[in-house]
């Protein structure tokens, strides 16, 4: 796995912080020596994912899957080895002596997409402040754009003419530029054009920050109004939120995120202070969006036109409710402020009717905006408060609402909310709010379904305590790698992890515990790696440990030989028996050796009567394996 040097490794991992590149992705709390938060890598509702800023090491209890900073962004982004080095270099500012070229072997060719976006969205910008960029810069001025907020999010221009991105980006092969979306194939003859023609460009990134897909705005008659780039091997509809890498750090600190439908209304909300401000890219927000949000914070606030209010929370009522979106959890009985991180609020504010955030806050500033938001009310309030609207008042109605209610209320993940919208439902339909609770409840015991994991990630069985932690000391100090890899026989660990981490220590004792990551060849080895390094159980004092362990290793050792010497024993009486002659100096040897090994391991002197048939005390020890 290791093409680069370890020194140049480590470089990498010291200039490179594990909670803030893990940070990017997953909301942490500190938690003792480490930080948690709830998994990438799987689904789940309780954190068991943790990171130790010291060994730069994540692990995740949950799914198993843990590593180093390269493990976790080769996992999150889907990039080889070499990829997350490049990537993570870049980050920590060191130079890799070989910087070999986008085409090497296991580079999958998003990394040259991510460096033709980066070009692309360069040149765009300049074009929009060069000469050339007027009616694009007036445009922004007539929308109330702040040219500061317009820099900070990287708007550019796309001039006209039809091969203004393939002349400027020189650098990159047509290929490139038709995978990253920039060109587009003629249908009819051969040959490219530009995709994006006389518009203002709106950068769309990544959570790190990477131009990953183009929004382009026309002006004029242009159709259609809004022109995205298509699907490419970087960008994908629906998982990825505008301004998510702008806005997270506010989103974290605030514990909330607003989330609005336009790219203007989202520049707009950031220019007037609201920087926890996302957009969805579409006219509805996805549970996938949804599902990256929830790792910052507990509550997402959106907006809605008053008119439109009803309709539209039982549209994204619908979809959220959905098992996929999160639902189906407050049956369970969950403590502690951590715990409501499992599930994320959804809770509209209304606008006036015809406005939308933009011109709200161009007509009511900060101080309408944020009245608007505090009273704001859960998205599934307006949804229930529809259901129960168009039920009417004719008894066999209410009958109806009164189901699907309790249905509704029995998909909502938060218990808090689920009670208290219930009052408020009970309230609404005349019935005794006891008797609805229970419905849900019952809705809710028959819809549950057992939690799946996504990915391949699989636990393997817990190592024995024994090789635990010995492997856990042989990590941790240099004196006992020297004092007790001598006695060590790999072959005989029977943890396979453990045994491989034994293996590596043994080939490089030189090597750190977090340096032993990239030198290791299986993924099972590298999450107990991990599990080890993130495990915070207080190690005994080394010298203490050492002991205890030189003792426990020595005695398997001897066992061992006693068995041996038991054996030959056995045979020495057996040849006995046949009559073949017996030398008494042999006897005697294997007398003595028996009887002083059995000292040392504490048993009993082994009887040389010719009763005893076979060998080896099968009480014994017999490995390291079997002692726990
Ligand atoms: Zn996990």
């Amino acid at each position: 796995m290791a093409s680069y040097s370890p020194a140049i490794l480590d470089d990498i991992r010291a200039g490179v912080d594990v909670v803030d590149l893990v940070g990017r992705f997953v909301n942490l709390r500190k938690a003792g020596q480490n930080y948690k938060g709830l998994c990438p890598f799987h689904a789940e509702k309780t954190p068991s994912f943790m990171v130790n800023p010291k060994k730069g090491i994540f692990h995740c209890f949950g799914c198993g899957v843990g590593g180093d900073v390269f493990g976790f962004l080769m996992r999150q982004d889907r990039l080889s080895f070499p990829e997350a080095v490049r990537v993570l270099a870049k980050q920590a500012n060191v130079a890799l002596p070989d910087d070999r070229g986008a085409s090497a072997a296991g580079d999958s060719g998003r990394e040259e997409l991510y460096r033709v976006m980066d070009a692309a969205a360069a040149f765009y910008v300049e074009r929009l402040w060069a000469s050339g960029g007027e009616r694009a810069r007036e445009y922004l001025d007539k929308r109330g754009i702040d040219p500061e907020v317009a820099r900070r999010f990287g708007l550019g221009w796309a001039p006209e003419g039809w091969e203004t991105i393939r002349a400027a980006l020189t650098g990159f092969g047509e290929d490139a530029l038709i995978a990253a979306g920039l060109l587009v194939t003629r249908e009819n003859k051969p040959g490219t054009y530009d995709r994006f023609r006389g518009r203002l460009l709106f950068a769309i990134r990544d959570l790190q920050g990477r131009v990953v897909a183009f929004g382009g705005r026309g002006f004029g008659d242009e159709q259609p109004k809004y022109l995205n780039s298509p699907e490419t091997p970087l960008y994908s509809k629906g998982n990825l939120l505008y301004a998510a890498d702008l806005a997270r750090d506010s989103i974290r600190e605030k514990n909330r995120a607003l989330i609005v439908e336009g790219y203007v209304d989202c520049l707009m909300a950031h220019q007037y202070g609201f920087t926890e401000t996302v957009a969805a890219l579409g006219t509805a927000f996805t549970a996938a969006q949804l599902g990256v949000l929830r790792r910052y914070c507990d509550e997402v606030i959106t907006f809605f036109d008053a008119d439109a209010a009803g309709q539209k929370a039982a549209e994204r009522a619908e979809e959220l409710l959905e098992p996929t979106g999160g639902g189906l959890t407050w049956g369970v009985n969950r403590a502690g402020a951590f715990d409501s991180a499992g599930s994320l609020r959804v809770k509209v504010a209304l606008l006036p009717a015809g406005h939308d955030p933009d011109t709200f806050l161009r007509e009511h500033g900060v101080e309408g905006f944020t009245e608007r938001i505090a009273g704001s009310r859960s998205l599934l309030g307006y949804a229930l408060d529809r259901t129960i609207g168009e039920a009417g008042s004719a008894p066999r109605a209410r009958v109806n609402a009164f189901a699907r209610v309790a249905l509704m209320l029995a998909k909502v993940a938060d218990a808090q909310e689920a009670a208290a919208l219930s009052r408020e439902a009970a309230l609404k339909l005349g019935v005794d709010a006891t008797q609805l609770w229970i419905e849900a409840q019952r809705l809710q015991a028959s819809l549950r379904r057992p939690a799946t994991v996504i990915g391949t990630a699989t636990t393997s069985p817990a190592p024995p305590i024994f090789e635990r932690d010995l492997v856990a000391l042989l990590l941790a100090s240099r004196d006992a790698r020297g004092a007790l890899l001598p006695l060590l026989d790999p072959a005989e660990i029977v943890h396979a992890g453990m045994r491989e981490i034994v293996e590596t220590i043994a080939r490089v004792p030189e090597a750190e515990a977090p340096a032993l990551m990239s030198e290791l060849g299986t993924d099972a080895a590298r999450h107990a790696l991990s599990a080890l390094i993130v495990d915070e159980r207080p190690l005994t004092e080394d010298t203490v440990a050492i002991q205890q362990f030189r003792r426990r290793l020595e005695r398997t050792r001897l066992s061992g030989r006693l068995r041996s010497v038991s054996q030959g024993v056995a045979e020495v009486q057996q040849k006995a028996s046949s009559a073949v002659p017996m030398d008494a100096t042999i006897v005697a040897e294997l007398q003595q050796q028996g009887a002083e090994l059995h000292e040392l391991v504490g048993g009993s002197v082994p009887s040389l009567t010719p009763a005893v048939e076979s060998s080896p005390d099968p009480a014994g020890p017999q490995g390291v394996h079997t002692h726990e």
